[in-house]
């Protein structure tokens, strides 16, 4: 990706991740809003599963199909839509309540205080 094109996907929301809204810092990345769904092989001299170079959809490959993301918002949204992406999000409540000892004692003691509402992501408040 060609550095302009890259500041033209940084400045889109003034330089925050389009889905959290946090301050992006070096190292931060190009989602596809619509997932590209790159291809990888699996390479026996590294021991792992490689990026080939191609993808399922590279009419994806835009500008008005990305989005400038954290890295952490982009990692946890993957190859998933915008739906799948908060619906799992929607679901780590749950998750915490059922699986994680620290989570309910913090909640239990007050630390920590849920509330019932929709994932809106930073983008979708702009608009
Ligand atoms: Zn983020």
């Amino acid at each position: 990706m060609k550095k302009s094109d890259r500041q033209k996907v940084f400045d889109k929301y003034d330089g925050k991740c389009a889905y959290c809204g946090c301050e992006l810092v070096k190292g931060w990345h190009v989602d596809e809003l619509e997932p590209l769904v790159r291809n990888f092989t699996y390479n026996r001299d590294k021991g792992k599963y490689v990026h080939d170079g191609t993808c399922r959809h590279p009419e994806r490959l835009h500008i008005n199909n990305q989005n400038p993301a954290c890295a952490s918002c982009n990692i946890m949204k993957s190859s998933e839509s915008l739906e799948a992406f908060r619906n799992k999000i929607s679901a780590f409540v749950n998750s915490l309540n059922q699986y994680h000892t620290q989570y309910k004692f913090a909640k239990r003691y007050g630390l920590v205080v849920e509330t019932v509402k929709p994932v809106v992501f930073y983008f979708e408040t702009l608009i």
